[in-house]
């Protein structure tokens, strides 16, 4: 069995494929060895290594020591040294690396291999006595600390007392003498720590095997074991462990040490990125130690920074690492972030992986490297993570800028908001027309708060989940949310809120980041959204490859203007019972709803057609000839009704209607279950008169914007919550009806068709049937998962996060689709409906419609369109080209 992998002098056991076997840090030194690249030769004890470690009571496999042995006289060999030689030694570091970079792993022990014996020959064959000495010094620390697991608290305290000593405040300043009696004190304390009373280990061999354990033994440390839980990753994957020939950054003024990504990480330019200290070791750049410098002169000037760059210093070595840039980025054909020392001169790789980046840089950087001809438009377009294009769309927090942060939520709609703090939605509106910017505070919301959400900047809620109220909505809209922030207590009498021991009160300044469920106080810079450039770019490559077509859901101008600017092709879902929550439209809706008879009923149903066609007019005007999807009033009536006895006072009022007939339509309405109650296309049966005023209002407006446009509309009429063929055959013939009065009258022929939606088992199962009615179907995937798992989502919060933890189920079925269960469902019925009707036009909109993994899968079976929040169908779009991939 093969234990020990080598590299070094332009050759490699390993390769980056194995990062199983060699951890990600072993596999990249590997192929930049392979590769040629200046690498400081060394070997891999592999992942199996550990495992077989943790198999056998910790105990190595038989033949390893002597693969170790042998590989370590090939680094001996090409190093030109010898471990543990009195006059020319070669000293190694130890470095972990795990398949995925894992926090609680052992740290890193530089200059391994120093004994009393060897820093003599270090000093001399360096001709820097002071270097050896406090690489020594470095190197005792660091063992005892990682290996031998002694707190620094010991060591820092012996080199503030040195430094107090000689009157200096920087190591650096201490002279070698004091140094040298550093590592005796050093060792002191080693051996009146170490329990069973033993010395600090001066054997080299002693050392090694002391560091390799001690990685093998972090695997299992509790950090370690947290982190793998946290991130699903497997005990058994185990660690690996690098032994490498050390080279020095700290042997002088042509000496170095420095981080750098090929490109810049926040901005994705193409400009090389990083930082360096001369005469410095392993992370002290990281550490911030000393102000690092800059690499280029573009980046020193930018910056404003008086010390010289790498560009001007070591002019040639910059040459140098310009050329493995350039390399490396060929070669990885992504974005690297490297370590790099420079030795009296020499330029030496120590590490490279793909580069962590901003959503803003990972979309430059893959369409700049498109471009370059680096990597293809598809791989391009695979490579952007759908989601990261949701945080591109919304202003988000300066990532310079200072926050306080107070507590978090769920990170509910992404984007940043700051406002100020009021707790009703009247009073957002109020302060809205005194011209503030305000944030909406709520242990929840209804839809009585839409007006509110529509005011706000954003809205942050105590309570409820992804897919609560507040949650949807806000996504909907666009606006930042931050919901089920659990530690907020909302107190509305005293008009304030606190969290932990912050109170904050009416007016006040706080805000939210809808990214990452922070909650801060007062105001934090943003930066706003970029739509031109790469994003343009990247959107019009995924409309090249997708078939899906993408549509948004949409009811007010706002909302459908800019959904056609993210590139909606349309309408899928227009919720006309939003338009009735409108300002004191909801009075005209309530007349309705209270009238005493048909009469009183049709008077109503008047001033409501009204205002239904003003709406649906300017809907069709924005779309322009883009097809819009009208939904049919959905939600029980009772909803629009008040609940509290002074409300109903009022719309009494309002109405001029006796109070008593409000209490008892109130009572009447009531149901035990309204989502399975009399809802959907069960109100349009029983009244009809709803139903023909709708059709009449979409009619009229078809008909209207058809004379003036030059695209006439598209109007698609859609009847919600079908169970049977009647229902629809029922209900089309009164849109029939309406459709050929309007053109009648009109003298006009309206582009129309009437579809239903798919929201219930039975009409999956009766698809064939009711495609004999519709001309096209909607999957609303929302109902059709309440109706299919028998579970209602406004109280699906309080048992499925249990069912998450439990591994029931693996995520929230109302946010990513259940492929099998609801998605099986979906499949009959798109079987059955277009073997009735061939090439039957099918979408969806429920919230699924913006869900990546959801629209792979509507893509594969086959639907025509996803409709979705007009602030994720920029994501639709890519999840779009990705699914067509
Ligand atoms: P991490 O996983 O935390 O990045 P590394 O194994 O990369 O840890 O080691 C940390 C630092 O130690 C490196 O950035 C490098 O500067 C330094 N280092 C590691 N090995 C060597 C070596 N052989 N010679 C010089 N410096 C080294
Ligand atoms: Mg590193
Ligand atoms: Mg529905």
């Amino acid at each position: 069995m093969k234990w020990v992998y080598n590299f070094g002098a332009g050759e490699a056991d390993g390769r980056a494929g194995m990062k199983d076997l060699l951890g990600g840090k072993g596999a990249n030194l590997a192929e930049m060895a392979a590769i040629g690249l200046p690498v400081p030769p060394g070997f891999t004890l592999t992942t199996e290594v550990c495992t077989h470690f943790y198999k056998h009571d910790c105990l190595y496999p038989d033949d390893l020591k002597e693969q170790v042995a042998e590989a370590l006289r090939l680094v001996e060999q090409r190093a030109g040294r010898r471990f543990g030689d009195p006059s020319n030694p070669l000293l190694v570091s130890v470095r972990s690396g795990a398949r995925a970079s894992m926090p609680g792993m052992m740290d890193t022990v530089l200059n391994l291999g120093l004994n009393d014996k060897t820093v003599e020959a270090l000093a001399k064959r360096s001709g820097d006595r002071r270097f050896a000495f406090d690489s020594y010094r470095r190197f005792v620390q660091m063992y005892s600390d990682v290996v031998l697991g002694i707190e620094l608290k010991y060591f820092e305290k012996l080199l503030e007392r040195a430094k107090a000593r000689r009157g200096v405040k920087a190591d650096h300043e201490l002279p070698v003498e004091d140094l040298e009696q550093l590592v005796k004190d050093y060792k002191e304390v080693v051996s009146q720590e170490l329990f069973w009373g033993e010395d600090f280990p001066d054997d080299p061999e002693e050392q090694l095997w002391g560091a390799i354990g001690a990685v093998f033994g972090s695997w299992m440390n509790q950090r370690a074991k947290t982190y793998r839980h946290l991130h699903d990753i497997p005990e058994t994957w185990g660690t690996a462990v690098n032994v490498q020939a050390m080279v020095f950054g700290n042997m002088g003024a042509d000496c170095a040490a420095g981080v750098a990504f090929t490109r810049n990480p926040s901005d994705g330019r193409k400009d090389f990125y990083g930082e360096f200290l001369v005469n410095a070791q392993g992370e002290d750049v990281v550490a911030g130690i000393r102000t690092p410098q800059e690499l280029t002169i573009k980046a020193r000037k930018s910056h404003g920074s008086e010390l010289p760059s790498l560009e001007e210093t070591m002019p040639s070595i910059f040459r140098e690492l310009c050329a493995v840039r350039q390399q490396l980025e060929t070669h990885y054909k992504d974005m690297q972030d490297v370590e790099f020392t420079i030795q009296q001169g020499q330029l030496y790789m120590l590490q490279t992986r793909t580069g962590k980046r901003t959503g803003h840089a990972a979309l430059q950087i893959a369409v700049d490297m498109a471009q370059e001809g680096l990597i293809s438009k598809s791989q391009a377009l695979m490579r952007l993570k759908p989601e990261l294009i949701d945080q591109l769309l919304h202003p988000t927090l300066d990532p310079q800028a200072q926050k306080q942060v107070i507590t978090k939520g769920l990170p509910a709609s992404p984007g940043a908001a700051a406002g100020k703090v009021v707790f009703t939605a009247d009073e957002a509106v109020r302060r809205l027309k005194q011209g503030e910017k305000v944030l909406l505070v709520r242990i929840e919301t209804s839809p009585d708060d839409i007006h509110g959400l529509h005011a706000a900047e954003g809205v942050l809620t105590t309570r409820g989940g992804m897919t609560s109220h507040a949650a949807v909505v806000a996504r909907g809209m666009g606006r930042p949310c931050v919901a089920g922030a659990g530690e907020v207590q909302v107190d509305y009498t005293a008009k304030c809120f606190t969290a932990g021991d912050v109170t904050v009160q009416e007016g006040q300044v706080v805000t939210i980041d809808g990214g990452t469920g922070e909650v801060i106080l007062g105001e934090v810079a943003t930066v706003p959204p970029q739509l031109s450039g790469a994003f343009a770019t990247v959107m019009a490559w995924a409309d090249e490859v997708r078939t899906l077509q993408v549509r948004a859901n949409a009811e007010t101008p706002n909302d459908a203007r800019q959904a056609k600017e993210f590139g909606a092709e349309g309408i899928g879902l227009v919720r006309t019972e939003h338009m009735f929550f409108e300002g004191n439209r909801i009075v005209a809706m309530r007349q309705m709803i209270l009238a005493a008879d048909e009469a009183d009923r049709k008077a109503a149903l008047e001033k409501l057609l009204v205002m239904q066609r003003e709406d649906i007019t300017e809907l069709f005007r924005i779309m322009e000839g883009r097809p819009v999807t009208v939904r049919l009033l959905d939600p029980p009536l009772h909803e629009f009704l008040p609940h509290s006895e002074a409300e109903m006072a009022q719309v009494a009022k309002a109405a001029s209607v006796p109070l008593s007939r409000v209490r008892r339509r109130a009572a009447e309405l009531h149901e035990a279950n309204p989502m399975l109650g009399h809802r959907g296309c069960r109100l349009a049966i029983t009244y009809p008169e709803i139903c023909q005023m709708q059709a009449r209002a979409i009619f009229e407006a078809a008909a209207e914007v058809g004379k003036e446009a030059n695209r006439a509309p598209v109007a698609e009429v859609m009847v919600p919550l079908v169970a049977t063929f009647e229902e629809l055959s029922l209900l089309k013939t009164v849109v029939e009806q309406t459709a050929s009065e309007v053109q009648k009258e009109q003298k006009v022929s309206i582009n129309y068709r009437v579809g239903t939606m798919i929201e219930l088992p039975r009409a999956c199962l009766q698809a064939g049937k009711l495609a004999q009615q519709a001309d096209f179907f909607s999957f609303g995937t929302n109902d059709l998962t309440q109706t299919t798992y028998g579970l209602s989502r406004d109280d699906a919060g309080a048992f499925l996060p249990e069912y998450k933890a439990k591994g029931i189920v693996d995520t929230d079925p109302f946010v990513s689709l259940d492929q099998e269960g609801v998605g099986e469902l979906i499949c009959v019925a798109v079987e059955r409906g277009r073997n009735q009707r061939d090439g039957m036009k099918m979408g969806i909109c429920g919230e699924h419609g913006g869900d990546p993994a959801s629209i792979e899968f509507f893509n594969k079976v086959g639907l025509d369109y996803v409709s979705c929040s007009p602030f994720r169908v920029p994501i639709a779009r890519l999840a779009a080209a990705q699914a067509a991939l």
